[in-house]
């Protein structure tokens, strides 16, 4: 499955939390991405100025890497795709990529701009394992990751002039993709207003709904009803 919606929007979150439910993995082309920043490699030397400006890394390069990454093993039964699709043409590679192994149901989870604007603002990414976490979050309260160890820092981008300029490259190059996938008949839109828990209630309804059509009465689901993170 793919969920789109604007930065800030919660993708991340509802994601992993979905992913450790299914066994499948949560692929962020973002984190992916800052992986090779911090990794220093030819990719990642080549992205980053790209990525601070709020800018789209070109297509190609990132067609390639998601190609790379859908065919690892772990990839075989499943996943969830987290940052791309982001163009119409790097939809429509997805469509060849996955031609044997189709989506299943594209999540679009709607928050309104002056809300993920303050979301952004506040956000604090771990440098060592990507938690994200808020700049009030009691458990960072000391700058340190409690799963990790590592610093929670503000990200490059979701400075105010990037995150500007991240959210005018949403409208333009990926809010298409929204009636893209609705033609196809495979756009879920859910309210990402609200709790953690109350999101990923309303993300599992749809996803389950839409991976038990066909399922024998009885046989498996997407997990069990949502309580505690
Ligand atoms: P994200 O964490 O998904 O907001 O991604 C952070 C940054 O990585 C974006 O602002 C882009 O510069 C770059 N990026 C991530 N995914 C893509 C993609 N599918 N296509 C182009 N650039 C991407």
């Amino acid at each position: 499955m793919l969920i789109l919606g604007r930065q800030g929007a919660g993708k991340g979150t509802q994601a992993t939390r979905l992913a450790a439910l299914c066994a499948v993995p949560h692929i962020s082309t973002g984190d992916m991405l800052r992986a090779a920043v911090r990794d220093g490699t030819p990719l990642g030397q080549r992205a980053k100025q790209i990525m601070d400006a709020g800018d789209l890394v070109p297509d190609d390069v990132m067609i390639g890497i998601v190609d790379d990454r859908l065919h690892e093993p772990d990839a075989g039964r499943g996943w969830i795709l987290d940052g791309f699709p982001r163009t119409v043409g790097q939809a429509q590679a997805l469509a060849d990529i996955t031609a044997r192994q189709p989506l299943d149901v594209v999540v679009e989870l709607v928050v309104p701009n002056e809300v993920v604007i303050e979301r952004i603002s506040s956000r604090r990414t771990c440098d060592g394992c990507a938690t994200v976490y808020s700049a009030d979050d009691e458990a960072i309260a000391d700058g340190v990751c409690p799963k990790c160890g590592g610093t929670p820092r503000q990200r490059d981008d979701d400075r105010p002039e990037a995150i500007r300029k991240r959210l005018e490259v949403y409208e333009s190059d990926t809010a298409p993709l929204v009636d893209h996938y609705r033609g196809l008949g495979l756009l879920e839109t859910v309210d990402g207003l609200g709790s953690t828990d109350e999101v990923f209630a309303r993300v599992l309804a749809v996803v389950d709904a839409r991976t038990s059509a066909g399922r024998p009465e009885g046989v498996g689901s997407a997990g069990p009803a949502v309580s505690s993170p």
